[in-house]
C-alpha cells in the first residue's frame, strides 16, 4: 500500500540511525493497513505523517556532582509526542542505553497504550543515559534535582505528567517531585508513582505486573483455560517482574526463572518471591544472590539462556528486544502457549513473526502492560479530586480496565478480519480514538 510505505520510508529517512524508533513505527504502521484502507481522509490530512512526528522534543544537559566532588554530564530527554486525547503522559527512564531513538519508540507506543486504557491521556516519554547502578542515595538525589531543574519548565499537572520506568522507582520520583515543588511552589499531581504520604495511589506499585497477569488470565479464560498449574518464566526482577510473579503465583502458576542484566536464576521448585524482594527492593542487590540463599536454585551468567527453559507462559518484563528470533524459536520448540509482554517491545519483529506462525497466543506490550499508566491516570484523578481510594477500589478498577482492553483489541482484530492477531488489534483499537481526536482538532 503506497501511502503507508511512503510514510514508513520517510520515517527512516528523516530519523536516521533511530533503529528502535523505526522498529516500533514499522510494527504499528504495518498493522494499521486495513484501517488506513478504509479511511482515505488519513492521507488527505497527512494524519500518519503527523502521528509519527513528536509535537515537541526537549533535549538538555544534566550536570551533577558525585560523592568525590567529580563533575559528570548526562543527556536528558522529554519527548512530548501526542496530546490529542489528553495531557502527555509516560515514564522517565534512567539507563545507559537511553538515547533519542529509545525515547521516541517508547513515546510512540505510549500514545496508543494510553488510548487503549480508555482514559484521557496523551503520549510522552523521557529519560537520561544516567546509570543509577552503584550510585549512593546522595548522588541519585543530586542527579534527580539537576534533571528536574530543566524539566520543570516543560511539564505540569495539565500539560505533561511523567512517571517511573526502568531505573526510576519510588525513591527517584520522590526526589524529582521535591525539586519540582521547590521550583514551582505548588503541590500538584505533576508526577505519578508518588509515595502514599504525598499524593500517591495505592496499588500503583503493583499495577503494571498485576495488570499484565489480569490480562493473561482473561485471555486464557476466554479459551477455557487459566494460569493455575502453568509453568511460567518472568524475565527481569524489577518493579514489573516482581508484581507479575506475585499475581501469577496467587493464581496458581509456578514461576521457575527470573533475571537481571547479569544473569538468570532457575528454581524448579518455584521462585520464592520474598527472597527476590529482599534482594532487589531492600538491598538493591543482584539476582545471583538468590542462588546463594535458596537451596536447589541455580544461577547462570548471561540472560539469553532463560528462554531455553521449558514453560507454558513467558512474561518478558525487563527491556526491549530481549526475545529475538532465536529465543522465540526455542520457546516455541518447548511448547510455550502464551507470551505476555510486560516490558515495552521486548520481542523483536522476527520473534513476533515466529510466535504468529506457530499460533502462540501473543499479548503485545501496549495492551498487556497498560495497567501501570492506567493506574497513573487513576492517581491523577485522585490528585485533582483530593481523594484517596482504597487498594481494593484501585485494584478493581485496574482489573476492569485490563479486561476491557483485552476485549477491545480482540474485537478490533476480528472487525478487521485478523481474529486473534492482537498486535494488529491493539494498534487499531488504540489508534481509532487518537485518529478521531486528531481529525476533529484540525491541522495541528
Ligand atoms: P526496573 O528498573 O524496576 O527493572 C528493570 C529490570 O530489567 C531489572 O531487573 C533490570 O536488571 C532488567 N534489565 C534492564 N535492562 C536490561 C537488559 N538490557 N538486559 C537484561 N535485563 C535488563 O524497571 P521496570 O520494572 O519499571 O520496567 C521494566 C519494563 O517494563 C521496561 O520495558 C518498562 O518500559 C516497562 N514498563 C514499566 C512500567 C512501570 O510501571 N514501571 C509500565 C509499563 C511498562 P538490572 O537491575 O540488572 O538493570
Amino acid at each position: 500500500m503506497q501511502y503507508l510505505e511512503k510514510v514508513l520510508a520517510e520515517v527512516k529517512a528523516k530519523n536516521p540511525n533511530e533503529n528502535e524508533f523505526h522498529q516500533a513505527a514499522t510494527e504499528i504502521l504495518t498493522s494499521l493497513k486495513p484501517m488506513v484502507e478504509r479511511h482515505p481522509e488519513y492521507e488527505r490530512t497527512a494524519l500518519l505523517e503527523r502521528f509519527v512526528e513528536p509535537e515537541r522534543t526537549v533535549m538538555f544537559r544534566v550536570p551533577w556532582v558525585d560523592d568525590k566532588n567529580r563533575v559528570h554530564v548526562n543527556k536528558g530527554y522529554r519527548v512530548q509526542f501526542n496530546s490529542a486525547i489528553g495531557p502527555y503522559k509516560g515514564g522517565i527512564r534512567f539507563h545507559p542505553t537511553v538515547n533519542l531513538s529509545v525515547i521516541k519508540f517508547l513515546g510512540l507506543e505510549q500514545i496508543l497504550k494510553n488510548s487503549l486504557t480508555g482514559l484521557p491521556i496523551g503520549g510522552g516519554k523521557g529519560g537520561s543515559d544516567f546509570d543509577p547502578k552503584g550510585k549512593s542515595d546522595g548522588e541519585i538525589m543530586r542527579f534527580c534535582q539537576s534533571f528536574m531543574t530543566e524539566l520543570y519548565r516543560h511539564i505540569g499537572a495539565d500539560t505533561d505528567v511523567p512517571a517511573g520506568d526502568i531505573g526510576v522507582g519510588g525513591r527517584e520520583i520522590g526526589y524529582l517531585f521535591g525539586q519540582y515543588k521547590r521550583l514551582r511552589n505548588e503541590h500538584v499531581g505533576v508526577l505519578t508513582g508518588r509515595g502514599l504520604s504525598y499524593g500517591g495511589s495505592l496499588a500503583r506499585t503493583e499495577a503494571t505486573g498485576y495488570g499484565l497477569v489480569y490480562m493473561t488470565e482473561e485471555a486464557l479464560n476466554a479459551r477455557n483455560d487459566g494460569l493455575n498449574g502453568k509453568t511460567a518464566i518472568v524475565s527481569g526482577s524489577g518493579n514489573v517482574a516482581i508484581y507479575a510473579v506475585e499475581k501469577a503465583q496467587s493464581l496458581g502458576a509456578k514461576v521457575v526463572a527470573m533475571y537481571d542484566s547479569n544473569g538468570y536464576v532457575y528454581d524448579r521448585n518455584g521462585i520464592r518471591l520474598e527472597v527476590v524482594k529482599q534482594i532487589k527492593e531492600v538491598e538493591r542487590g543482584r539476582i545471583s544472590e538468590y542462588a546463594k540463599r535458596v537451596k536447589g536454585a541455580e544461577y547462570r551468567e548471561g540472560c539469553k539462556g532463560i528462554w531455553n527453559i521449558p514453560c507454558d507462559v513467558a512474561l518478558p518484563c525487563a527491556t526491549q528486544n530481549e526475545i529475538d528470533g532465536e529465543s522465540a524459536k526455542a520457546l516455541v520448540k518447548n511448547g510455550v502457549k502464551l507470551i505476555g509482554e510486560g516490558a515495552n517491545m521486548p520481542t523483536t519483529l522476527e520473534g513476533i513473526e515466529t510466535f504468529k506462525k506457530a499460533g502462540v497466543l501473543f499479548l503485545p506490550a501496549k495492551a498487556a502492560n497498560a495497567g501501570g499508566v492506567a493506574t497513573s491516570a487513576l492517581e491523577m484523578a485522585q490528585s485533582s479530586g483530593r481523594l484517596f481510594w482504597t487498594f481494593e477500589e484501585v485494584d478493581r478498577k485496574l482489573k476492569n480496565i485490563m479486561v476491557n482492553i483485552y476485549r477491545n483489541m480482540d474485537a478490533a482484530a476480528e472487525e478487521y478480519g485478523m481474529k486473534g492477531d492482537y498486535v494488529a488489534g491493539a494498534n487499531i483499537a488504540g489508534f481509532k480514538k487518537v485518529a478521531e481526536a486528531m481529525l476533529a482538532q484540525g491541522i495541528v
